[in-house]
């Protein structure tokens, strides 16, 4: 059998039989990986680091696993849990048997592990070997070059003229079930969208249409925004307010077939909260990333991706904005959008690419490695702004 882990995570290897423990340990870690489980303070370390840890014990009490799985919450890092069942338990689950192993696992989930991996010590144990593979977001090996484009929210004649100054020649053919998006890619290069693909503008179909059919043709990707997130919600059925420029997506997309609407809820399933790229020199995310979160995968990460560094609601019921970027001081450049801004600045190696297009701002891209600057104005002010364009305040210390 073999198990896949991410070549960062917080590895528990639970069991009753203290040598098999350590010795199923020393089999699959290295030593400097293998830490005492009261030793929290290498395990902050190595986590921090972004290490991976393996703690090897009985962790016989719920609070023992729990505060376990809290630390790896801490550093935003996966806690997996393996369990070594003596050697003598049942090769083939009995009657019965299959219902306590599913409330064993979901027990430990609810104790904060993603999984749990239940194994006979002895020869289930020794047959097993470990594969570790990057985390979701680890995209270092991917070097580029990128085209990052910033907020379109349905505007899609902007999209195609920006693109069209990148060296893309974008084609859309055909009705309803039949439209494409044809696209022709300069040598070599990629788009990168920093999501916010709808809400707001005239025309989300089709902008949806250029970034999944040009994705499905290796020629782009797309990291979430949190509009995209709220019209995934709406494409399965929850129950989202029409608010925000929602309600103009919802009626545009009525119109499609509900092909489209799989499709189109497949393609936002699969996005990930950011990416880390170019050999960790890049990280794009819709609303920034602080720099203890790249390449990490937890919860927390995906709010922070989607929404910033926010803090409650404000009296009308907006969500209260800091400037992260001003307290940055990473050496991965992180382009991001989210926030429109009146021009597109450098502050502290991140740049904010959203200059409100939808609010007849402009549509901007950064080439990358070039960073080099394209944008094009907005055809017309297709939403008002519920606040001024500008980063929002630095959080007060
Ligand atoms: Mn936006």
């Amino acid at each position: 059998m073999t198990l896949t882990l991410p070549d960062f995570c917080l590895v528990m290897i639970s069991g009753t039989a203290g040598p098999a423990v350590s010795e199923f340990a020393a089999r699959h870690f290295d030593s400097d990986e293998i830490v005492a489980h009261d030793d929290a303070g290498t395990i902050a370390q190595r986590l921090a680091a972004r290490r991976l840890v393996a703690i090897a014990g009985p962790f016989g009490t719920a609070a023992e696993r729990q505060a376990v799985a809290k630390l790896a919450k801490r550093h935003h890092a996966d806690a997996v849990v393996i369990v070594l069942a003596g050697e003598r338990a049942p090769a083939k689950p009995r009657h019965g048997d299959e219902a306590r192993h599913v409330r064993d696992v979901e027990k430990l989930q609810g104790e904060g592990f993603r999984s749990a991996i239940f194994l006979r010590s002895g020869a289930d144990a020794d047959a097993l070997s470990i594969r570790r593979v990057p985390t979701a977001s680890d995209q270092r090996h991917d070097t580029g070059p990128f085209d990052i484009i910033g907020d379109v929210h349905g505007c899609a004649d902007e999209l195609v003229e920006l693109m069209g100054r990148l060296g893309y020649r974008v084609r859309l053919e055909g009705a309803g079930a039949e439209r494409r998006a044809l696209v022709e890619a300069p040598p070599g290069r990629r788009a990168f969208f920093v999501g916010d693909l709808v809400d707001r503008g005239p025309n989300a179909p089709d902008v949806l249409r250029i970034v999944m059919d040009m994705s499905a043709a290796g020629q782009a990707h797309c990291v979430p925004g949190n509009h995209d997130a709220k019209f995934l919600r709406w494409l399965d059925r929850k129950r989202v307010t029409l608010t925000h420029g929602l309600d103009r997506t919802v009626a545009q997309v009525t119109a499609e077939p509900p092909a489209f609407h799989m499709r189109t809820r497949d393609y936002l399933r699969s996005l990930k909260s950011h990416a880390w790229l170019d050999g960790g020199r890049l990280a794009i995310a819709h609303a920034g990333i602080r720099e203890d979160m790249i390449g990490r995968v937890a919860g927390g990460v995906r709010e922070f991706c989607l929404y910033g560094d926010t803090d409650g609601t404000d009296e009308r019921g907006m969500p209260i904005r800091w400037h992260w970027a001003a307290a940055y001081t990473g050496e991965t450049a992180i382009v991001y959008g989210h926030t429109p801004v009146p021009e597109a600045d450098w502050v502290n190696n991140t740049l904010c690419i959203d200059t409100g297009c939808c609010f007849g701002g402009r549509l901007t891209a950064l080439r990358w490695p070039e960073r080099e600057i394209v944008s094009v104005p907005a055809r017309m002010q297709y939403a008002a702004p519920s606040r001024p364009l500008g980063h929002p305040p630095v959080r007060p210390t």
